[in-house]
């Protein structure tokens, strides 16, 4: 610069070959505000980098701003999230707790966090679940523990009755048995473990047939003589059939089981025997001194005339009257005594039945035939069921029984106007039962007579032995079977016998 004039100046070497021998320098005047520009350039520069230094800082303030905006949205994001989450987690948290509680039993726990929407209607249900669940425990607690007292109960019965109860699977595997059965057969009856060691072959036949029975109509009893350990017992054997056995398995096979009652009644037999001939000889005893005051007058009689002077006596027609008078009454009564120690004796000396599978219209179609032009007036009727299935009995014991049944109905209609007899037999499959009915137009039997008909020495008759009825009803119960007397329509009575089927 020289003055206020400004100039670009440029210079360069001069050389001649390799020597420099001076320099040149050129020069060019320049505008006159060239300066001016260039200083407002300059000027211009520096604001420039002023604003470019300012520049930096305000991207970093921004940037900074920017920064803890993106933090501050991130903490509320974070916190939103977290807050939300827990909504469900807490929720979760707390069921997953119950249940754990519930699986340890306690039922009573309860979820108490709040929950909205599905959540909540799981923890209502969770609640109520547990609720119930509880109320359900507690039902059965209590059910549980009548159970407990009605097995006790029936546990002590069974240790104290004096009735013998044994249980057996029905294969006939002894499952238990109480004391009276363990007193029964002298040692505990679940150590022989099946019932075939208990009884012996011929007894074990007669409960197997009661089993089967029992299997098919649910209970079967019979009165059974059973040698236990060497001696004969009278026993009441009712076999009843129950379902499943506690604890048994439940895959489809038959598991029902069997229940044996065994009442020994040899004692009651033998007191009810010895009541029985007490009375027997008290009777006897009366109705052979009602024949002998007759005899013994009758002797006396005799006697007295003997005392007589012989030419009295000769001479009186009296006497001869008096000897016959006595000797026929003598003789009735001695033919009295005969019939009683007849009837006795064949009472006494009952010959023991030997059952075989038999057909009860033949027996019955027998008796009848027996009676053949022998019942005046009275006209018989039968009704004998086709098909009957076979009974086991003794078909004489049996004749003996509708015999006197039929004789009995005879005598009872002598006096009626109409004289009618009908005997019929039936078969009740359900009862598996077969059915004999005896039925008279006669007098009938009064409800009080009914009540002692078949005991010994029972008649309304003067020369009834009252041993007819106490026979019949004898042979039948040995047979397992039962007799019965009903009103007869529109008159008489009915006879009715009943006799179980003889299994295939
Ligand atoms: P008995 O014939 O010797 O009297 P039973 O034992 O045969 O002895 O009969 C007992 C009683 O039962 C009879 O006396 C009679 O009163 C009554 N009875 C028996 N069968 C009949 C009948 N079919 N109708 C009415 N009563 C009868």
């Amino acid at each position: 610069e020289f003055g206020t004039q400004s100039y670009v100046l440029a210079q360069a070497p001069l050389q001649i070959g390799a020597e420099e021998t001076g320099v040149m320098v050129v020069g060019m005047g320049m505008p006159a505000q060239f300066s001016e520009s260039t200083a407002r350039l300059r000027q211009e520069s520096v604001l420039y980098e002023e604003l470019s230094q300012e520049r930096k800082s305000l991207r970093h303030t921004y940037i900074s701003i920017l920064f803890l905006l993106t933090l501050l949205i991130l903490f509320i994001a974070t916190w939103f999230a977290l807050f939300l989450s827990r909504q469900v987690t807490v929720p979760i948290q707390a069921l997953a707790e119950a249940t754990r509680e519930v699986s340890r039993g306690n039922l009573l726990h309860r979820v108490r966090a709040k929950a909205a929407d599905e959540l909540g209607i799981l923890v209502r249900s969770f609640n109520e679940m547990t609720g119930q669940l509880a109320a359900g425990r507690a039902e059965l607690e209590q059910v549980n523990t009548q159970l407990d007292q009605r097995s006790r109960f029936t546990e002590a019965i069974l240790e104290s009755i004096p009735t013998g109860v044994i249980s057996v699977s029905r294969e006939g595997t002894v499952l238990g048995s109480n004391p009276a059965a363990r007193r029964l057969f002298d040692r505990d009856p679940g150590s022989a473990s099946h019932l075939a060691k208990l009884f012996s072959a011929e007894d074990m036949r007669e409960l197997n047939h009661l089993m089967k029975r029992a299997a098919r109509v649910g209970q079967a009893s019979r009165q059974l003589e059973l040698k236990l350990n060497g001696r004969a017992r009278q026993l009441a054997v009712t076999v009843a059939a129950l379902g499943e056995p506690p604890g048994s398995s439940r895959d489809g096979t038959d598991t029902s089981w069997f229940v044996v009652v065994l009442e020994d009644l040899s004692d009651l037999l033998r007191a009810q025997k010895e009541a029985a001939w007490g009375e027997v000889a008290q009777r006897i005893a009366h109705e052979i001194k009602n024949p002998l005051t007759p005899i013994a007058l009758s002797a006396e009689r005799i006697n007295l005339w003997l005392k007589r002077p012989p030419q009295s006596r000769e001479n009186s027609p009296e006497f001869s009257q008096v000897i016959q008078e006595s000797c026929s009454l003598i003789d009735q009564e001695v033919e009295n005594l005969r019939h009683l120690v007849d009837t006795f004796s064949q009472f006494a000396q009952f010959p023991k039945a030997h059952p075989a599978p038999a057909d009860l219209n033949q027996i019955v179609k027998s008796a009848i035939g027996l009676f053949d032009g022998r019942l005046n007036g009275i006209s018989i009727q039968t009704s004998l069921a086709t098909d009957l299935p076979m009974v086991q009995v003794d078909a004489n014991h049996f004749r003996r029984v509708f015999v006197n049944l039929i004789d009995n109905a005879a005598e009872a209609m002598e006096d009626s106007l109409v004289r009618h007899l009908m005997v019929s037999t039936r078969t009740d499959s359900q009862r598996e039962i077969v059915e004999v009915m005896i039925s008279d137009t006669g007098p009938g039997v009064t409800l009080e007579e009914r009540e002692k008909l078949f005991l010994p020495y029972f008649s309304t008759k003067d020369r009834g032995t009252g041993l007819g009825l106490a026979i019949v009803s004898r042979i039948v119960t040995e047979h397992g079977g039962v007799i019965r007397v009903e009103e007869n329509q529109p008159v008489g009575a009915r006879f009715v016998i009943e006799l179980p089927i003889l299994a295939a």
